[in-house]
């Protein structure tokens, strides 16, 4: 894409443009960039909504799910006229009447195995605002393979946890490696969410991914940041890369056949 911005972008994001960290060329960057987003939920909302409003070229939505009344007090892009659409759909509207910029790539699916790759190849970012375990070690294992960076936000009742998986970096699994066993940990419609909470772990999960755009700052890499909404602090927990990680360890797998996304999503030894 050429760096020339016309007169109404160089008006638009011009609070971007008069920055030394950002200028033309960093908008240009923006503009075309290609951030996938897994989730147009609690998490994923805030991000499309600043992603689009940053000027993020293309935005890729990845999601199964049609809103519904219940998703309105915390998901800010779907409205009440949107209950019963598929979230791809709303928030494919929504961009539109945010940023005429802005291409929303829609994915009405799960993110899956067998489609997992195909989907996310060829995007720049990945934000996973999912909201399970599977999907999580799946995002966590196609990027790592792909080389393709990871902004990682979840949210549970009043906090929040946030990390950078960058592909010399230390991986999800490092972190984390298995999943709980499935029912262990509730999901939001079980336990409830504060409504504001993933909006401050998704602007957050959006500030990486556009850091990463722009190349500039220092993304969150090997540090989880531990978000408390009740007493309002922010914790960083330092995390290291494990030489016996199966995804990015000395010995790592090259595929994800051997890997079931399922239980404890483990990969299997052959
Ligand atoms: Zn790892």
């Amino acid at each position: 894409m050429s760096l020339a911005l016309d007169a109404t972008q160089l008006d638009r994001y011009s609070r971007h443009i008069i920055m030394d960290e950002i200028g033309p060329e960093g908008q240009a960057a923006l503009l075309s960039g290609r951030v996938l987003v897994i989730g147009a939920g609690g998490l994923g909302a805030p991000v499309i909504q600043y992603l689009a409003a940053a000027g993020v070229g293309t935005v890729g939505v990845v999601d199964d799910d049609v809103v519904e009344r219940s998703n309105l007090q915390r998901q800010v892009i779907h409205a009440d006229s949107d209950i019963g659409l598929p979230k791809v759909e709303s928030a494919e509207r929504f961009v539109e009447r945010l940023n005429p910029d802005v291409t929303v790539e829609t994915h009405h699916c799960r993110l899956t195995p067998d489609n997992a790759e195909s989907i996310i190849e060829g995007y720049d970012v990945v934000v996973d605002a999912s909201d399970n375990f599977p999907t999580r070690y799946l995002v966590n294992d196609v990027c790592r393979l792909a080389g393709i960076p990871i902004a990682h936000g979840a949210i549970y009742k009043f906090e929040g946890q946030l990390t950078t998986l960058v592909p010399d970096g230390p991986c999800y699994r490092c972190l984390f490696p298995e999943a709980p066993e499935p029912g262990t940990v509730p999901d939001c419609a079980t336990t409830g969410v504060l409504g504001v909470l993933p909006g401050t772990v998704g602007c957050l999960q959006a500030t990486e991914a556009v850091k990463l755009l722009l190349d500039t700052g220092e993304p969150l890499i090997g540090t989880m940041l531990c978000y408390d909404a009740m007493d309002l602090t922010f914790e960083r927990v330092p995390y290291r890369q494990n030489p016996a990680c199966p995804v990015c360890g000395d010995d790592a797998i090259d595929g994800i056949e051997a890997v079931e996304y399922t239980g404890g999503c483990q990969v299997s030894s052959d």
